[in-house]
Parts: structure tokens; C-alpha cells; sequence
């Protein structure tokens, strides 16, 4: 029997009905382009990751992995100077940010709005721009969102300042920073952090993403802070997106709490073995880092020179305002030239494209393309 879908509507919670989903980058179906649009690393996993991976793919794909990822937890937990119950795994950072606003965050706001200590009890705050994916969490669990935005040049407003501009709520639930922030690439330093931390009374989350192309990591205030948890993932600075494995390092309890709400097996199995066998590999990555910061570096002087206005990164994506042509057309303009890079619509960063730091043989065929279009080839 068929039905038309809107007649499905009443199946499906309003809430739901009106989300407006995450929005992904582009993975083109189309071969041969250079892409430079969704912050992925260009270089494989280390020979030892790829080996320990294929490995593991035989029979044993028919157990349950280990439901507490507890051998990655402990590798961790050595990396980090703490205990494996300071540390949960989930599938990708993006679950555990899920999981920290289903955790922390009383959901339904609207019904709460005349009590303003329960509506800072159920809202998500973050700063704009940072990740888009935030605001989606908020929504998909009914909680109020606080957006605040950054200064003009994406630098985080100081604890006087959101103090005296009154919008930053320091009793939010929770409060989600991208750090280093996206999509603008500008590094937070430690102390800056550490200020903002001091003054939040709910949870603070410090999204790390892309903390490994940056000069500090702020990883200790989770550390100091019983309210502050840090966010990593393997995914950029590891080459593990499509294995999905990121996690929280924070207070034994908050982590105690969020382990009661996720799914029993939500690491996958090769998941985990990759990323304890890049836990091993180290070396390897932080000389890929090296070789993606001055990329990064290159790259931004060559389109500095081309009149393009490039802002300082500590990430491996860099943002700028191109010469000449709008974002969006230089978007269409790269395409044509196989080159896909990243425009986002939102007002705050429309004038803006995003390109993520290849290899130095793609940076140069970028470079190029912006040559030949400002030369109207
Ligand atoms: C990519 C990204 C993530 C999510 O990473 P996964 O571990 O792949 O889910 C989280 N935060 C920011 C800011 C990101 O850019």
C-alpha cells in the first residue's frame, strides 16, 4: 500500500517535522577533483593503522566490540595524564557532543521561558560563527539556544565584555566553544579560556577539533576544572573520519553521567582498533602536521599576494575574503576548475570561502586556479 508522505505528518513529532538538519559538506560522485571543502586530512592513516585495521577484518566481525572502548580509554588516559574514567568514547566527537546536550541540558524550553533560572538550566550557548552542528543538537532536543556572537575578527570576547553586552548567559546549561574556532581558523589562548571557564556556572565543553594544528591546547582545564570537558576527535588531524571515533576527557562524574545515556556499543570495533594502533603511530602524524602548517602558511602568503584577505589560522582550513568576485561566485569558479572549496550562507561568514589545506601539490594547483581566474582564463 502506498500513502502519500504527507499524510505521515501526525506520525512524526512537530519538533522534529520543523528541524532544519545538519548540513554536510559535499562528498562529489564526480572523479578528479582536488577537495578541499570538509576539513578532511589529505594524508592515509599510518602503514601500522591500515594494517591493524585490514587485520582485524576476519571472523571476529560477528562479536560485539568492547562496550566501553576501555583499551582506547586507557591508551587515553596514558596520553593525557588522567584516569580512563575521565575519558568516554563515542562515534565521532559529534555523539559525545550529542550526548553532553542530552546529559546536561533540560530539554523543552518553551515551557519554562517565565523562570529564568530554568531556562538557562535548558539552553545550549554557543558563540557565532563556530560549528553548525550546534544549534541542530539544541533543536533536536528541545532546548533554548543563546548564539553569541564573536567579535568582528572572530576573537573571543572578553569575560568584561560578555558581561557588559548582557547576552552571554554565565548559568547556561551548557556551553559548547570551538577551539580553535570554525570555520574561521582564529586560535584562543589558554588563559583566555581558562577566564571564560572561571566564570561559567553550567558545563563548559572546549571543542578541540582541530587542536593539533594549533600553537596551545587548552586540554589541562578539563583537567583543573571539575565543569570543563574537552572534545577531541580522530578524524581531522588523525585521517579517521569515515571510522568515526572521538571522545571527551573531563570529570569522572560528568563522564559517568553522559556513559548512562549512550548506546551500549557505540564505538565501533574497527573504530577502535584504529585508533588505538594511531595512538601508537604518533610520530607519523604530528610530521604531517608540520608538513599541513606550512602548507597553510604558504598558502596563505601566495593568496595574500593575490589580493585575497586572509585571516591567521591555527587550524588546517584557512578563511578568507577573495579579490574581485563574491564568495559564492568563486565557489562556482573553483568548481569549474575541478577545485571544490567550502561557502557558508550565514551573514556572519557569507563573504567568505573556507578551503581546507591539501597536500603542497594541491595547495599549488589552488593557487594556480586563482591565477588563471584573476586573468580571465
Ligand atoms: C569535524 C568537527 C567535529 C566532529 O568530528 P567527528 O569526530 O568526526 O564527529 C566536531 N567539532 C568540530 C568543530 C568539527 O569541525
Amino acid at each position: 500500500m502506498r500513502m502519500s508522505s504527507t499524510s505521515l505528518k501526525h506520525l512524526i513529532r512537530p519538533l522534529v517535522h520543523q528541524l532544519h538538519a545538519y548540513v554536510p559538506g559535499e562528498q562529489p560522485k564526480v572523479k578528479g577533483l582536488i577537495k578541499l571543502n570538509t576539513n578532511e586530512n589529505p594524508f592515509p592513516p599510518a602503514p601500522k593503522v591500515l594494517a591493524a585495521t585490514k587485520a582485524a577484518v576476519d571472523g571476529r566481525l560477528r562479536l560485539y566490540p568492547n562496550p566501553t572502548a576501555e583499551k582506547l580509554r586507557a591508551q587515553l588516559a596514558k596520553l593525557h595524564g588522567c584516569k580512563p574514567e575521565n575519558i568516554i568514547v563515542g562515534n565521532g566527537s559529534d555523539e559525545v557532543l550529542a550526548l553532553a546536550v542530552r546529559g546536561f541540558v533540560e530539554p523543552n524550553s518553551k515551557f519554562k521561558t517565565e523562570n529564568s533560572k530554568l531556562t538557562a538550566a535548558a539552553t545550549v550557548q554557543y558563540f557565532t560563527p563556530s560549528y553548525s552542528l550546534y544549534p541542530v543538537l539544541a533543536d533536536t532536543h528541545g532546548a533554548a539556544k543563546n548564539a553569541v556572537p564573536l567579535k568582528a575578527d572572530f576573537s573571543l570576547p572578553s569575560v568584561a565584555e560578555l558581561k557588559k553586552d548582557g547576552q552571554w548567559l554565565f548559568d547556561a546549561a551548557l556551553a559548547l566553544v570551538t577551539t580553535p574556532n570554525a570555520p574561521s581558523g582564529r586560535g584562543y589562548k589558554t588563559a583566555e579560556l581558562e577566564k571564560l571557564c572561571r566564570a561559567q556556572k553550567g558545563v563548559v565543553v572546549l571543542d578541540e577539533a582541530y587542536v593539533d594544528f594549533a600553537n596551545e591546547n587548552a586540554l589541562k582545564l578539563a583537567l583543573k576544572f571539575p565543569h570543563v570537558l574537552v572534545a577531541r576527535t580522530f578524524s581531522k588531524a588523525y585521517s579517521l573520519c569515515f571510522q568515526r571515533v572521538g571522545y571527551f576527557v573531563g570529570h569522572a562524574d560528568l563522564i559517568a553521567a553522559l556513559d548512562k545515556i549512550r548506546d551500549s556499543y557505540n564505538v565501533n570495533g574497527l573504530g577502535q582498533i584504529a585508533a588505538e594502533a594511531t595512538l601508537a603511530a604518533l610520530p607519523y602524524y604530528r610530521a604531517n602536521f608540520r608538513k599541513l602548517i606550512a602548507t597553510r602558511e604558504w598558502t596563505s602568503r601566495e593568496l595574500t599576494k593575490l589580493g585575497f584577505q586572509v585571516l591567521p589560522s591555527q587550524t588546517n582550513f584557512i578563511l578568507l575574503k577573495p579579490a574581485r568576485f563574491s564568495a559564492k561566485e568563486w565557489l562556482a569558479r573553483l568548481r569549474s576548475k575541478k577545485i571544490l572549496v567550502r561557502w557558508f550562507s550565514a551573514p556572519e561568514v557569507s563573504a567568505y570561502l573556507r578551503i581546507t589545506i591539501g597536500t603542497q601539490a594541491e595547495a599549488a594547483a589552488l593557487v594556480n586556479a586563482v591565477r588563471q581566474i584573476l586573468a580571465g582564463k
